[in-house]
């Protein structure tokens, strides 16, 4: 579709928002077709006689219908408009009118905090108009059948990229996450999306985790040799830390390739601490008491909260992609990014944002005060082969 096509509606009870926020509108985007309504019944009227816009702006809180019911109407239409939910009500309140858009299945955009700036409407502008991103390797890939999966160990199809991890204060290298790739005989590049559940259902991801660490390993010894100063996250499954020997069978193996434990960051995402169990709070205990960093990882995707994950040994927590990429184009995801940041700060944690992949975010993250930072806009995974390459350019370039 070509843009200059683009339907824009905006509903407001107020004939002055409606007024300036056409005239940024029209101003920002002087091709969009722009329509204004009074009330949530005029839009629907114009709705049943019309193609749904590809954009609808919402003002929460309206005399009569007020936003949340029409967002209830427009889910009962199936509307598949992009929404932006432009409103003065706290920041807490847009935020669980995001989850209620998400539970009713309807596309939330973004949210613009009133009173209306020029800079959010320039940020809706262009995140509409921008094209989609698509990664650069996600092909949906069936999960790997318990054959498959067994054929891929005993025949080394899985090996470990690296994706650099930056600090944001002087733009350094801190060291990379190893994550793994399966190179299937005829499936090709296999991503981990469809097979870490599989080694995790058939028993076999203890299995996968200590080879492809060991690999990993290596890499990072030459890595240390050439005078490169790394260190390297790992994700665990939390089935491993189900067995209590855990702590000593990584001791073992960074020991065999004389490597500090400082130097290994352990990710556990963050649902896999919910409740967590007496075994699996010794196990992390006992990691950190040796020197292992523990991250967590894929922060933001559930309800918990720093405060309580301050009760956990960790001392890094990964924000997680989905919930960076929002807060660029949803000022009341933005706003609960720069609150977790600030409790990190007071629990003296380390954060690290996923998921960087454009100029916008690295600022963004930079501004808020974020310590690290991931994602295609740095690199996407690379294999180790081009790793020395890799720092090599970045240290001239960036550093
Ligand atoms: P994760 O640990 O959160 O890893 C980050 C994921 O985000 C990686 O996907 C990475 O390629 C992707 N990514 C990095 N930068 C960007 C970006 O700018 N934009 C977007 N859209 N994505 C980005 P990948 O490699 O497909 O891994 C997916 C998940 O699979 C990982 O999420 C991790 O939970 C799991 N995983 C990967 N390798 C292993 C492993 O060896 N063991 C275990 N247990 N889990 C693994
Ligand atoms: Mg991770
Ligand atoms: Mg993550």
């Amino acid at each position: 579709m070509r843009q200059a096509e683009l339907q824009c509606w905006l509903v407001d009870d107020s004939p002055t928002v409606r007024q300036v926020l056409l005239h940024l509108l029209h101003e920002q985007a002087p091709t969009w077709q722009l329509h204004e309504f009074a009330s949530g019944a005029d839009l629907l009227r114009q709705l049943s006689n019309s193609r749904a816009p590809e954009l609808i702006l919402i003002d929460l809180n309206m005399a009569g219908m007020d936003g949340i019911e029409l967002l209830r109407h427009l889910a009962a239409r199936s509307c598949n408009s992009q929404l932006v939910i432009c409103s003065g009500a706290p920041v807490r309140v847009l935020q669980s009118v995001g989850e209620l858009c998400r539970a009713l299945q309807l596309k939330l955009l973004g949210t613009i905090l009133k009173p209306v700036t020029i800079q959010a409407v320039t940020d809706l502008v262009r995140l509409v108009e921008q094209p989609q991103r698509t990664e650069p390797h996600k092909p949906v890939t069936a999960p790997l059948q318990v054959h498959e999966v067994l054929r891929a160990l005993q025949q080394h199809q899985f090996y470990p990229v690296y994706q650099p991890i930056i600090d944001l204060r002087n733009n350094s290298l801190r060291g990379f996450e190893v994550l793994s790739r399966c190179s299937h005989p005829s499936r090709g590049l296999v991503p981990p999306d469809a097979f870490i559940g599989s080694l995790e259902k058939y028993g076999l991801i203890q299995l996968h985790t200590f080879d492809n660490l060991e690999m990993a390993l290596r890499d990072l010894q030459g890595w240390l040799e050439q005078g490169l100063d790394l260190e390297l996250s790992v994700n665990l499954s939390p089935q491993l830390l189900d067995d209590l020997t855990l702590p000593e069978q990584l001791c073992q193996l960074l020991d065999s390739y004389q490597i500090p434990y400082t130097r290994l960051h352990l990710e556990v995402t963050e649902s896999s601490c919910a409740g967590t169990v007496a075994t699996r709070l010794d196990i992390l205990n006992r990691l950190v008491l040796r020197g292992f960093h523990l991250s967590i990882d894929d922060f933001g995707t559930s309800f918990s909260s720093l405060e309580r994950l301050q009760e956990l040994p960790f001392d890094t927590v990964k924000l997680d992609k989905g919930y960076i990429q929002r807060a660029l184009t949803d000022e009341a995801c933005r706003a609960s990014v720069e609150s977790t940041l600030m409790m990190a700060r007071r629990l003296d944690m380390r954060i690290v944002a996923e998921g960087i992949e454009t100029l916008a975010g690295w600022n963004m993250i930079h501004n808020a005060g974020c310590d690290m930072c991931q994602g295609y806009y740095v690199a996407a995974p690379m294999q180790a082969a081009q790793v020395l390459s890799w720092c090599q350019q970045w240290q001239q370039h960036y550093h």
